[in-house]
């Protein structure tokens, strides 16, 4: 199918993109890499008579490794994010998950900014980022603001962002210890049946600090503190490994679709998550 004629705006700057965000509100809409609307607009599961396409838009297309946080613009493509070696020094678990998002052709294309912005629950970014507790900078009529990603997702496809605010940069706290993603898909490029993103900090053999998130297990991503906080203390035994692997079951809500029935997915995350706690756990 061909999407409904649209009018296309190509804004030099965020001034530019916020005009037509007030003129004409909810008929507008910012496009990034296009991976996702697009589809949705030719499937015609999205009506943007006004589309606002990011590309020209300056300033947002920057990795800044700084000494106690990076800075990732919205518009850094998937593929920025695996090249980038001081990146891959500092929070090697963005270019592990990176890698395991879509095929190369996607990830030439498609945004960080795009993918925690469009509030898929199959996205992996933003599971990823509440894992490693990112903010999303939202910059409206009424200025900008900081947005932690844990409670940026509200259900399936809405989030803290309004309408009229365009997402300009994702900041990471300088991650620390071991980490691990781990996606579970049926073949290459698709989405997760289930993924896990884990950080764990070690301390004298035990576990001092860890933390959790599930992909695609729910309308919006899952950040367990319970599941985390199964792990501090430990030595991350087989006890340890089941304790979180439950407290995690007990946050996610998964629904039957393509992808399995409910308990199938439940077992899937379960296995997922174990050996995600295991390597990060290897590595801290
Ligand atoms: C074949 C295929 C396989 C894929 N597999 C995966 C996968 O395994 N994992 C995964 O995570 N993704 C996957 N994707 C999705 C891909 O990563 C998307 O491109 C991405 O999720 C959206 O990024 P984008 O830059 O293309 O955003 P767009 O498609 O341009 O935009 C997506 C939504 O976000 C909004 N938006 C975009 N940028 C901003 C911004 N800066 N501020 C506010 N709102 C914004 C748009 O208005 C739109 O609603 C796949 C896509 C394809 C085509």
């Amino acid at each position: 199918m061909i999407p409904a004629a649209f009018e296309y705006y190509r804004p030099q700057d965020i001034a530019g993109v916020l005009a037509v965000l007030e003129e004409h509100g909810d008929d507008a809409r910012v496009m990034a890499g296009g991976h996702s609307l697009i589809p949705m607009m030719k499937l015609r599961m999205a009506d943007v008579p006004h589309l606002i396409d990011l590309q020209d838009v300056g300033g947002m297309s920057d990795i800044e490794v700084g000494a106690d946080s990076i800075r990732i613009g919205a518009m850094v493509t998937q593929a920025d994010i695996i090249d980038h070696t001081g990146l891959a020094d500092a929070a090697p678990i963005l270019r592990e998950a990176a890698l395991q998002i879509a095929d190369p052709q996607v990830r030439y294309m498609s945004t960080v900014g795009g993918n925690v912005a469009n509030g898929d629950p199959g996205n992996d970014m933003p599971g990823l980022m509440q894992c490693v507790d990112a903010a999303f900078t939202v910059v409206g009529p009424d200025g900008e603001r900081d947005i932690a990603a844990r409670e940026f997702y509200e259900a399936a496809y809405m989030t803290a962002r309004d309408d009229e605010e365009v997402l300009t940069a994702v900041t990471i706290p300088m991650p620390k210890g071991g980490y691990a993603y781990e996606k579970q898909k049926r073949k290459i490029g698709d989405y997760a049946t289930a993924a896990a993103a884990v950080q764990i900090v070690k301390n004298g053999g035990n576990c001092a600090s860890a933390s959790i998130a599930m992909t695609n297990l729910s309308d919006t991503p899952i950040y367990s503190g319970d599941a985390g906080n199964a792990l501090v203390g430990t030595s991350v035994d087989a006890a340890a490994l089941d304790a979180a692997v439950a407290a995690m079951l007990g946050d996610i809500d998964p629904s039957e679709d393509n992808r399995g029935p409910v308990a199938f997915k439940k077992h899937v995350a379960g296995i997922i998550l174990h050996r995600a706690i295991e390597r990060a756990w290897s590595r801290a």
